[in-house]
């Protein structure tokens, strides 16, 4: 890849980001919710609520609440997105794919970048490691949702 693609596709990345973050999708709360989970990101001072509904093995919606820099904001939008329709295992195993592809920690698996799509716009800021807690703290919100039992008190998660 030349030099002026990459910075072409680190532009479109960077819009992504900031349309996400500036807009979220998503926001807001479930009547329906059948899982929360807050998190809680200290470093950055974002903070989120998840809520799912959960039925038959998938996520049939899932919206979020809180505040927090752009790229948290943008990930939970995102994400939310994402994993709306899909099932549980399989959002389960998007968030090992995430959390490798900014973190490094792991080999990448066979389609990990097919797997995340839009996504992967996330991979910048694997460079700057206080980022990556901002761009995780709404998957580890959604690992500890999807581990909760139900939707009273919900458990306080840290990316620590
Ligand atoms: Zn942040």
């Amino acid at each position: 890849m030349t030099g002026q693609a990459a910075a072409d596709l680190r532009d479109l990345y960077q819009d992504v980001i900031l349309d996400h973050g500036k807009r979220p999708r998503n926001f807001g709360t479930l009547a329906a919710a059948s899982h929360r989970a807050a998190g809680d990101n200290p470093l950055c001072g974002d903070r989120l609520t998840l809520a799912l509904e959960v039925a038959g093995g998938r996520v049939a919606d899932a919206a979020f609440e809180g505040a927090g820099c752009a790229i948290s904001v943008a990930s939970a939008s995102l994400m939310t997105d994402r994993i709306k329709g899909m099932g549980v295992a399989e959002a389960e195993e998007l968030f090992h794919r995430f959390h490798r592809l900014l973190t490094g920690e792991g080999a990448a698996a066979a389609g990990d970048l097919e797997a995340l799509g839009k996504l992967a716009v996330f991979s910048g800021v694997r460079e700057y490691p206080i980022r990556v807690k901002c761009a995780t703290l709404p998957w580890h919100t959604l690992m500890a949702a999807l581990a909760g039992e139900g939707a009273e008190a919900p458990p306080e998660v840290s990316t620590e």
